[in-house]
């Protein structure tokens, strides 16, 4: 399998190529040359596979330079159940993502947090971890990871990594904004591989820090400077894997239809929604879903893509959906206008001047819908309604974020054909956002056994003021 980019580079790497590297060279987003069809008989042949070896079937169709025998195994280490413990009580944790019904054949919960970090990230950011020691060890080379985190991407990444002989984490958090649990999951590691710095200052800074640090072109390679934010292609195959095994948990026949319904942000989750879909998995509707960000929900009813300046991004009781770009998105883009490179590099000739475009007069934005796709968003009020209904009507208590998908699932129901389950993807576990939940039902999340002691394990951080030499000197004196 080759890969291509959104905006027509030459060059056609294969998996391995593209792996530890971010953007192509002219800046756009790597896709598979060519999506690889799923026909019925694969699908009759897949539906009774475990996730890991379903995993290895999907992934195999992907990455054609890592032989067969070392991707099953890293796929056998990778979706394991003693990985993935924390399912719901009465949920079968060795399906790795069970489906919990609410209303039996109707609306499923699809749990994809059930990994070391309670949130979906670690579905494709444990593979990773295994894809880069497999890689750099076949290489003989080591990477330094440098990133900024919110809250969910650093601790999934740093669990993904903790331990890996040759790769360090050097994760930037802003100082006292991560819920008490988010921390705790962070800084509690002992790993000397893994160095948390917290910064005095808001999530923006911490990000521009990376970017400056990632614009040293001298620095970046002296010290070969990696990331594994949210575009890396390898997380994005990844999350392939649980659609195909959301939609056979959910159906009995491979006649039978599935809608899922996605809390989105930077497109990456719902972004292999779509991948599923065009590789034949039969979905009949992709029901994106967002917080008061509603950059995308608003290109999905109007055809107008109009990224927010950062200052205009609303901090909201989703976090992990708080978004004024989303840059997964420029991958479903390149579909919709028909694969066209010069098409995407117009548009986005916008976007990189601060600017909008407008597809709702194109032959383009009618084929949103041949694309499966529909939208909408909620409030925080809807949160917390959406929370106590659930956990009143159903006795399930979900998080913030999966409050929103069910909120516009539910707004949605009437454009789904009607027959077609509902499958809500469970992107986090209540207990990493307690003060909502606390807010919507006046009562504490239930917090995993293994993870009851967490806030009170020692910390280790380093705190420092935002600038970017004190970061690299830091970083330098480790490496
Ligand atoms: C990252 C995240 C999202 C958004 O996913 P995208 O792939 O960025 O669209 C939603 N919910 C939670 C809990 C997350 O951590």
């Amino acid at each position: 399998m080759k890969y291509i980019s959104t905006r027509g580079h030459a060059a056609k790497p294969e998996f391995c190529a593209i792996l530890l590297g971010g953007l192509a060279p002219d800046g756009g987003l790597y896709l598979p040359e060519a999506y690889p069809r799923v026909g019925r008989a694969e699908l009759d042949a897949w539906r009774h596979l475990s996730y890991a070896e379903l995993a290895f079937q999907i992934l195999t169709r992907f990455i054609s330079d890592i032989p067969a025998a070392d991707l099953r195994e890293i796929c056998v280490r990778t979706y394991n159940s003693r990985n993935y413990r924390h399912a719901r009580r009465g949920d079968d944790a060795t399906q790795i993502t069970p489906l919990h019904w609410l209303e039996p054949g109707k609306l499923g919960l699809l749990a994809l947090s059930n990994g070391p970090t309670l949130a979906f990230k670690d579905m494709a950011m444990q593979l990773l971890g295994n894809l880069f020691e497999y890689v750099l060890e076949r290489r003989d080379e080591t990477i330094n990871i440098l990133g900024a985190t919110s809250g969910d991407t650093g601790s999934a990444a740093e669990y993904a990594m903790r331990g890996k002989a040759r790769v360090k984490v050097f994760m930037l958090s802003p100082a006292g904004k991560m819920s008490a649990f988010q921390r705790a999951q962070m800084y509690s590691l002992t790993e000397p591989n893994i160095f948390n710095i917290a910064v005095t200052g808001m999530f923006d800074e911490a990000q521009d820090i990376v970017k400056a640090v990632f614009n040293d072109a001298d620095f970046k390679a002296r010290h070969r400077i990696g990331a594994v934010n949210s575009i890396n292609w390898a997380r994005v195959a990844a999350q392939v894997v649980y659609y195909f095994k959301g939609y056979f948990a959910a159906t009995r026949s491979n006649d039978e239809q599935v809608a899922f319904s996605v809390p989105s942000g930077n497109f990456g989750n719902i972004c292999a929604g779509h991948i599923a879909r065009c590789m034949g998995l039969p979905i009949a509707r992709l029901i994106l879903a967002t917080n008061e960000n509603d950059v995308l929900d608003e290109f999905f009813r109007t055809g107008v893509y109009r990224p927010r300046a950062a200052g205009e991004t609303r901090i909201t009781s989703s976090p992990s959906m708080d978004i004024s770009k989303a840059s997964n998105f420029e991958r479903f883009v390149f579909d919709l206008v028909g694969r066209e490179p010069e098409k995407v590099r117009e548009l986005w000739a916008e976007i990189d001047a601060g600017r909008a475009f407008d597809l709702s007069t194109t032959p383009w934005f009618a084929r949103v819908s041949d694309f499966g796709f529909i939208s909408g968003s909620s409030t925080h009020a809807d949160r917390l309604a959406t929370i106590k209904r659930l956990y009143e009507q159903y006795g399930v208590m979900i998080d913030p974020h999966t409050a929103d998908g069910v909120k516009v699932a539910h707004d949605k129901a009437a454009d789904v054909p009607s027959g077609v389950p509902i499958v809500v993807l469970e992107t986090a576990q209540p207990a990493k956002f307690s003060a909502t939940i606390r807010e919507a039902l006046v009562r504490d999340p239930e917090i995993p056994d293994d993870l009851k002691d967490l806030e009170d394990r020692p910390q280790r951080v380093e705190v420092m003021s935002p600038q970017v030499s004190a970061v690299k000197e830091f970083i330098a004196k480790r490496v």
